[in-house]
């Protein structure tokens, strides 16, 4: 059987009208505000810097005219790869390029040289925007723009006479994001206009659901929104949430780099309303001493997603922060960045819940071994079908074809079960994945950098479970007879080709790794071996 969700349906524009989620952004942002929302759209955590409205409209005009014209001759379908933490220029960046049809394709800045080079290979840019600090990674034949510029800054106010943006068609790529999927090395998750346009309508339509029940129940207006991005803007959560807060009229608090103490000091400073954010920030804030230093009373919402957050974690939050609702969400890259959502203070109790199916989307939970469909309550793989659902993995017909079935619907990987009253529950991950701090590692790819060290001789990576991170990887080697590798070596090896977050935290020894009679790593047994012996070597 299929869940339909028990959302409101939310309009959608006639899929054959021409429009870029730009253009539909901006258009629900002036519909709701006659003149532009007087307050700032941007403002960076750090130096204060604010943009308004108007300008970031007038800015992101004049530079997507600016890389229409020559040295840069953009057109729609190029790609443009983006490496930068979350600048303010980034979201004018973001907007003007889908505006004018080219692609953006944003990359963790933290990624390494060689993980760099595997997204270019996948997403093919004729052209890069970076900052100072990181573009010496971008591979020299690739030309690129320094965010940092003064030549980027004056494109922003360029003179240029305003030539007509190209037509856009809704089921072009918007966007190409990196995920590793179910399974392998990372892919170029493609979305498109279509896909962006039919989560902002969605947000879009909650906002105004909310403001009339307000009204109807002769309540005040719910304060304007502030939100303060935890979340980088190169992973899809902080994508469409830019997106959002944008077709909303909100203002978006950016931080460069995350910092626990900074983000408490910006949220008191700028009165901040609403925070998106990973569990690992859930975790400091009921455990930090230096929350209590802090103003934090405009604090209305914080939607937490992106990683499991446990019901103890939420209740300790709650009991902690009681005047603040905790939505809980679930959505991967594959399907924008949204799936499932608690709406209102009622639902949002329900901890270790990710809430209710999002409007216009269905759900299947099919049965991973019989490809049965089950019903509320049973276990099994969650399918979603939907217009937020990507159009498929960038030049990989095959990993496209095994996640994106011939009816659409999307295999997420996700073991779930959704019960009587429509709420979703993740169970498990049956796919090949951990997500450090809420960011993906896929195990596959550091097993591939550890069988390139001649004193291995074969190697599993697995998800352990760790309070702060959620999950950190795990490596069982099996050395090389005669080698005598130590775990910090091991992990060195690791740490010098890999960003950061992808790092190996801890090593265990064996004599063979368990598979499949098909070769398929036995990655449940290797868990269950780590949890039953946390401590001793292995
Ligand atoms: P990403 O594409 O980086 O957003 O990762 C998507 C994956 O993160 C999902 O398929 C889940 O495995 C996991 N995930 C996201 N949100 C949640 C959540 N609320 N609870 C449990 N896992 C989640």
């Amino acid at each position: 059987r299929t869940f339909h969700s028990l959302r409101p349906e939310t309009p959608l524009p006639p899929e054959s009208l021409p429009i870029s989620a730009t253009e539909f952004a901006l258009s629900l942002l002036r519909s709701s505000f006659s003149p532009l929302p007087p307050h700032p759209v941007l403002l960076d955590a750090f130096s204060s810097a604010s943009v308004s409205f108007l300008s970031f409209l007038s800015q992101s005009s004049s530079l997507a005219t600016a890389l229409l014209s020559s040295p840069f001759n953009l057109a729609p379908g190029s790609v443009a790869f983006i490496l930068s933490p979350s600048r303010l220029e980034i979201s004018l960046l973001y907007l003007a390029l889908i505006s004018i049809g080219v692609v953006v394709s944003p990359a963790n800045p933290a990624s390494s040289p060689s993980e760099i080079l595997h997204q270019i290979g996948l997403c093919k840019p004729s052209i890069a925007f970076s900052v100072s600090s990181v573009a010496s990674k971008i591979p020299s034949e690739i030309p690129v723009v320094l965010l940092d510029s003064p030549s980027f800054i004056s494109l922003l106010s360029s003179k240029l006479p305003n030539s007509p943006l190209p037509t856009i068609k809704q089921s072009d790529t918007a966007a190409i994001l990196y995920s590793s999927g179910t399974t392998g090395r990372v892919k170029g998750v493609v979305l498109t206009h279509r896909n962006l346009i039919a989560c902002i309508a969605d947000q879009h339509r909650r906002r105004v659901t909310r403001l009339a029940e307000a009204a109807a129940a002769g309540d005040p207006p719910p304060p304007q929104t502030v939100a303060l991005f935890t979340i980088p803007l190169f992973h899809v959560f902080g994508f469409f949430m830019l997106f959002r807060a944008i077709a909303l009229g909100e203002t978006t608090v950016l931080m460069e780099r995350f910092e626990f103490g900074a983000m408490l000091r910006a949220i008191e400073k700028h009165k901040v309303t609403f925070v998106p954010a990973a569990p690992p920030l859930i975790v400091g804030l009921v455990k930090s001493p230096d929350v209590s230093r802090f103003d934090l009373s405009s604090l209305e919402t914080l939607a937490v997603g992106g990683a499991p957050l446990g019901r103890e974690l939420a209740e300790q939050f709650v009991a902690r922060f009681p005047n603040v609702e905790l939505v809980q969400g679930y959505g991967l890259t594959e399907s924008c960045g949204s799936a499932s959502a608690t709406v209102g203070p009622e639902e949002s109790k329900i901890y270790g819940s990710a809430g209710r199916i999002c409007a216009n989307l269905e759900a299947k939970i099919v049965d991973p071994s019989t490809g049965e469909t089950l019903g509320p309550g049973q276990r099994g793989e969650l399918w979603l079908r939907g217009h937020i659902i990507m159009k498929g993995y960038v030049g990989d017909g095959e990993a496209t074809s095994s996640t994106l079935d011939r009816e659409g619907w999307l295999k997420t990987g996700d073991l779930c079960y959704i019960n009587e009253d429509g709420f979703l529950y993740i169970v498990d991950r049956l796919k090949e994945l951990i997500k450090y701090k809420a960011y993906q590692v896929p195990p596959a790819e550091l097993e591939r950098i550890l069988h390139t060290q001649p004193g291995i001789a074969d190697a599993a990576v697995i998800p352990y479970p760790d309070e702060e991170a959620g999950e950190i990887p795990m490596a069982f080697v099996v050395r090389q007879p005669g080698a005598y590798l130590t775990e910090k070596e091991i992990m060195d090896f690791v740490a010098k080709q890999v960003a950061p977050y992808k790092k190996i935290r801890r090593v265990a020894f064996v004599n063979a790794i368990p598979k499949s009679p098909a070769g398929k790593i036995l990655r449940r047994e290797l868990v269950q071996k780590a949890l039953s012996n946390p401590t001793s070597k292995l």
